[in-house]
């Protein structure tokens, strides 16, 4: 049985005071609540007041990014053991922004990847078509070779432990259009085939795949409910607690 995770991604948003306020209204709309993984991912000038607010608390928190070398110069970069510094203990890697904005390719993203499991981080690693490539019919190959290509040369043992996938189709991000459960459940089978390809039955089934693209409160427990998705990366409704806090319930 695989335990739901619900990772909210603010992007560039969320000034220290800003997040501090959002961070204490979650903290106070979740306390009850378990049965369910809660991440935050702020952008990197919120880590540390995001991590003060956090201690002693259920939720955790992750980075939206980092790079595969641990020190040295790369300049406006940050490493896996400084993210580690702030309890920071999940990042996102490989989201379609950092691919399409920033030109992250997959041999990029596998090193991230490499160093961030190398650092014992639990990496969120998204992967998903446009939507030329899904009316080309090729969506799933990209994404099976997006799978593929960024956990080269992983363990077993390091994927089990550490990896988790966000398919997040280019096409529902942040714009209001989300694949139908049916949709992303087809995904999500096909991904977990991939990984059982690349790692055995057993370390496939225990790797949760999240959806994520346009997910809101009224849509997550549809979403949710399918058979292989296994909870969400939320952007836009993962910016006011009330919606997130109704998106983190509904996975439960
Ligand atoms: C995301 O940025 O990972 C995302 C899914 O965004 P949104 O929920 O806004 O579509």
């Amino acid at each position: 049985m695989r335990k739901p995770i619900i990772a909210g991604n603010w992007k560039l948003n969320k000034t220290p005071h800003e997040a501090i306020l959002l961070v204490d209204e979650l903290k106070r709309q979740l306390v009850d609540v378990t049965g369910v993984d809660v991440v935050l991912c702020p952008p990197f000038v919120d880590l540390t007041d995001v991590s003060d607010a956090l201690v002693d608390h259920e939720i955790a928190l992750g980075a939206q990014n980092l790079f595969w070398e641990d020190a040295g110069a790369f300049t406006g970069e940050i490493s896996a053991p400084m993210l580690k510094s702030f309890d920071c203990n999940y990042v996102i890697i490989g989201h379609s922004e950092r691919r399409q904005i920033f030109n992250e390719t997959n041999h990029l993203i596998n090193l991230k990847v490499k160093n961030a499991v190398k650092n014992n981080l639990f990496v969120i690693l998204c992967v998903g078509e446009t939507i030329e490539q899904r009316e080309e019919k090729i969506h799933k190959k990209i994404v099976d070779e997006q799978v593929t290509l960024c956990l080269r040369d992983l363990s077993k043992e390091d994927a089990g432990k550490n990896i988790i996938i966000a398919y997040e189709p280019v096409w529902a991000i942040g714009t209001g259009k989300t694949a139908t459960p049916e949709q992303a459940n087809e995904m999500h089978i096909g991904i977990r085939k991939s990984l059982e390809n690349i790692f055995g039955k057993d370390i496939a089934e225990g790797i949760r795949i999240l959806y994520g693209g346009s997910v809101n409160e009224k849509n997550s427990a549809e979403i949710f409910a399918k058979s292989d998705i296994d909870g969400g990366l939320i952007g836009g409704a993962s910016l006011k607690s009330d919606n997130f806090t109704s998106i983190v319930k509904s996975a439960i």
